[in-house]
């Protein structure tokens, strides 16, 4: 049996591993959130989003790529995203505030990691900015 360094107690019954990784997502939440302020960003361009919230954000019934024209079109069935909806028209504050909101929700859900590393690899035109 291991004995955590941190509480003493055994390793099974310990919660400061799962403390830890609480505390470097939300972290990760933070820095992100640093990141898209930083670099005066809005939310990313309109294909970019669009995947984001639908491969990422949320369990989509389905997803199909429509070849013809490069749009990805996304079935929610009866069961819509406890999310707002992308905005890609009105005021950029409006739209910078509903891009963090899906932000937040990865970090809720769990995915906070691989939007992270999602919106990161974007390249600067992949970007609205300020
Ligand atoms: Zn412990």
């Amino acid at each position: 049996m291991k004995i955590c360094p941190e509480c003493k107690d055994v390793i099974m019954y310990c919660k400061c591993m799962e403390e830890m990784e609480e505390q470097s997502q939300k972290d990760i939440l933070d820095k992100l959130i640093k990141f898209v302020d930083d670099n005066s960003f809005i939310h990313p361009v309109t294909i970019k989003w669009f995947d984001l919230y639908s491969r990422i954000l949320t369990n989509p019934k389905s997803i199909e790529n429509n070849s013809n024209d490069g749009n990805i079109v996304v079935s929610y069935g009866n069961s819509r995203p406890k999310i707002p909806s992308i905005r890609f028209t009105g005021p950029l504050l409006i739209r910078l505030s509903v891009f963090k909101e899906h932000i937040n929700h990865a970090y809720e859900i769990g995915k906070i990691r691989e939007v992270d590393k999602y919106l990161r690899n974007l390249k600067d035109d992949q970007w609205v900015k300020f």
